[in-house]
């Protein structure tokens, strides 16, 4: 018995169907700011976390790949569409996976942001404005 063996852990997309298992610990977890991130997932930034391949083990039969440049490819759960996984020529030997579909609380936080030239201005000092636990109580 390996010790630095971790137990798989498992994800999954929205509705279930799509899961994945992880075998090995993520390389690097990190916010990602780029224009076809945010186009990709509707949202202003992806957390990734990046595993070797043979760390990991993804549903094919529940995913469907695109092109969403010429050298990376998204994969997104055929059922729900949620958008899960990036590979490209330019990460060889590497899959990124979204980290909020990832159920492995041993997964280390994210250590950077990147591609930040690409944060829309509107983002900026986001952490001063008022957070809510749930909705603001419009009585208080
Ligand atoms: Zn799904
Ligand atoms: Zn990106």
């Amino acid at each position: 018995m390996n010790d630095a063996v971790q137990i798989p852990a498992e994800g999954h997309c929205q509705c279930g169907q799509n899961v994945v298992q992880l075998l090995g610990p993520a390389k690097w977890v990190a916010h990602c700011h780029c224009l076809n991130c945010q186009h990709a997932h509707g949202a202003v930034m992806v957390t990734w976390a990046g595993y070797t391949d043979g760390a990991y083990v993804i549903d094919e039969a529940n995913t469907e790949w695109y092109s969403s440049s010429p050298e990376a490819q998204r994969g997104r759960c055929k059922h729900c569409g949620s958008p899960m996984y990036f590979r490209s020529t330019r990460w060889p030997g590497e899959l990124h996976i979204a980290r909020v579909f990832l159920l492995d609380n041993s997964i280390p936080p994210p250590q950077a942001h990147v591609f930040c030239h690409s944060t829309p201005a509107w983002m900026t000092n986001q952490n001063d404005i008022p957070h809510f636990e749930q909705l603001p109580n419009k009585n208080a």
